[in-house]
């Protein structure tokens, strides 16, 4: 949530409904599943949408009044969780789509929850933090009658982050009395957060795509991989592969790319952009070729001649322009949709072998699952036996999810949505409809 003097980003282009590709996505997925109407009208609504107004009086004494949103899609496997973005681009099509899409990610990893999200219409990029943390009380408040730690549970999302949990969770033990941990996740440890949470998402697309390289004959310290997106995600999958022995040879940011067919150095990459006073950015690293172009520079990552590309950045990012040139034999979604339904089949002709979302970034809602759980209990658990949980959750996941493929004969990711969405049709029928 700092402002940077780094060049100008890449602008994100969005040029369809997120929510017509989820529904498109899953109208599919019912029809090879011979799903039954009832059922697929249900799931292709969101069960409850809240649009709220946040009044706030900037630090210049005006007052601006924000538009924010929840948006819990299905509870029928248990409370919602989902994260909660700030951003200028954010819409409601958005924030429901991407409630479906934790829907389906919690079930393919088996947690008892259903999917939800929020977000504000801000740019925090352009706001001082006492403005940030006014407009975080005042969503909470608005949200909070649907929020609880049995109702839904947020977390972060873009451009939110342990201090926004910290205040929201702050908000929400206020109106209620006491203090309630569990009302969200993704905390500062000092509070009821998780050990291990920072890294999980990274560590889980680290897992799978050494799951999916063994299935394919591809020893780790022989595979090259390339990584797009140097944030959260990115950094941790980079230095979780690089650990394994897998040569990381092109990393891009929102500003420019490295690249070094010899490999380059991780940790000191990671302490360059993300260590105390760090760059923020790949810019001025040595020990690789920097090109400051960041559309040249991710147009060359997603073509490299790596075995494995790990998309970590953004929504969109291969789409039918792009994927006839990708070279990997792997492609391991660490950000939500990366791959536009054009590319998802251009990359199938090619044999790719895709690891979906869904499944493969699971990894931070599992940790956020477990911070949940060692709140109810008040009992919190060494970062050995989170990173082991979180291990054996993403393996058992990822064969669950290629023996699904190898049944239906078909890709990981229509797999994955065929393992998630029957998991919560079989909630939904044994719940039956009330009243
Ligand atoms: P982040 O803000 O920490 O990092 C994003 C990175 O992508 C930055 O390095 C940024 O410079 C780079 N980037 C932005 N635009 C780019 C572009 N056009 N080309 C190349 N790089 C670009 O975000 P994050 O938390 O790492 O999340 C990344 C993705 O992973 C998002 O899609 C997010 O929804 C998804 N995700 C995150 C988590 C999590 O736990 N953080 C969990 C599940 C999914």
């Amino acid at each position: 949530m700092t402002t940077t003097n780094a060049p100008s980003a890449v602008p994100v282009s969005r040029p369809f409904s997120l929510w017509d590709m989820a529904c498109r996505q899953l109208d599919a997925v019912a029809a090879r599943m011979q799903l039954d109407p009832g059922t697929l009208a249900r799931l292709r609504q969101c069960q409850r949408t809240l649009v709220v107004s946040i009044p706030v009086r900037m630090d210049d004494g005006h007052v601006e009044v924000f538009e924010g949103y929840r948006v819990q899609h299905n509870s029928e496997r248990g409370p919602t969780k989902g994260g909660v973005r700030y951003h200028p681009g954010v819409t409601l099509d958005e924030v429901k789509a991407l409630a479906m899409l934790m829907t389906w990610k919690c079930a393919v990893v088996g947690l008892p929850y259903g999917g939800a999200k929020g977000g504000v219409v801000c740019d925090p990029t352009r706001m001082s933090m006492g403005e940030i943390e006014r407009v975080t009380r005042r969503y909470t408040s608005e949200i909070s009658i649907i929020l609880g730690p049995n109702k839904d549970i947020p977390a972060p999302d873009v451009n939110t982050n342990p201090q926004v949990m910290a205040w929201m969770m702050d908000t929400y033990s206020m109106t209620v009395g006491y203090s309630v941990p569990g009302v969200v996740t993704g905390k500062p440890v000092e509070i009821g957060g998780s050990l291990g949470r920072l890294d999980a998402t990274g560590r889980s697309v680290a897992t799978v795509t050494l799951a999916a390289a063994e299935r394919l004959g591809l020893h780790p310290a022989q595979s090259t991989a390339a990584i797009q997106g140097f944030g959260n995600v990115g950094s941790a999958a980079a230095r979780h592969l690089h650990a394994k022995g897998v040569k990381i040879v092109a990393v891009t940011d929102a500003y420019g790319g490295l690249f070094n067919p010899r490999g380059i150095d991780v940790a000191a990459l990671h302490e360059h952009v993300r260590g105390p006073g760090g760059a923020g950015t790949l810019q001025g690293f040595q020990g690789a070729d920097y090109d400051p172009d960041p559309v040249a520079a991710n147009a060359r990552l997603l073509a490299s001649d790596a075995d494995i590309l790990v998309p970590c950045a953004l929504e969109n990012q291969l789409t039918a322009a792009n994927a006839e040139a990708v070279r990997a034999k792997i492609v391991v979604e660490g950000a939500n949709g990366p791959t536009t339904p054009e590319a998802d089949a251009i990359l199938l002709g090619k044999d790719v072998t895709i690891v979906p979302d869904i499944l493969a970034n699971a990894g931070g809602v599992t940790v956020s699952y477990f911070e949940w759980v060692q709140d109810l209990q008040a009992n919190f658990w060494d970062e050995s036996e989170i990173n082991r949980s979180l291990d054996r959750i993403m393996l058992r996941s990822f064969h669950d999810v290629c023996d699904v493929a190898a049944r239906e004969r078909c890709d990981l990711r229509t797999a994955a949505q065929i393992l998630a969405v029957s998991r919560v049709a079989k909630a939904s029928r044994l719940r039956g409809i009330y009243p």
